[in-house]
């Protein structure tokens, strides 16, 4: 079977259309690719990884090589603030109030700013 596609109409000469941005992803998230893998992943906007969720577990394990041994459980949250999922190398108190490590460190760095009146 020869099934053969018509060449796509040649853009208009003059204007060049250059797409420099992808496929936009809803709620801010931008679409960033692993520099370790290749593969695309989403980030959000205050976020800087260069790497996509699983190279940046593997390059931590190996940053913290004692912490992946022996007590090796991580605990899959949904963060509170942002909804995005996070593994965290501990048992948070209140899993449906856990943060994400950047909007923990977020707050934490808010209540810091804010700690001469206390909210409760
Ligand atoms: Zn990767
Ligand atoms: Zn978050």
């Amino acid at each position: 079977m020869n099934v053969r596609k018509p060449p796509a109409p040649p853009a208009s000469p003059g204007t060049v259309r250059v797409q420099k941005r992808q496929a936009q992803v809803p709620s801010g998230l931008r679409t960033k690719t692993c520099d370790k893998c290749g593969r695309t992943f989403e980030l959000e906007p205050e976020q800087k990884f260069f790497l996509c969720r699983d190279c940046y577990e593997e390059s931590q394990r190996r940053q913290h090589p004692r912490k992946a041994r022996g007590t090796s459980i991580l605990t899959l949250i949904r963060c509170a603030q942002c909804g995005g999922e996070e593994y965290l190398d501990f048992l948070p108190a209140d899993p449906a109030e856990a943060l994400c490590k950047a909007c923990f460190t977020k707050r934490k760095r808010e209540q810091k700013a804010r700690s001469t009146h206390s909210i409760a």
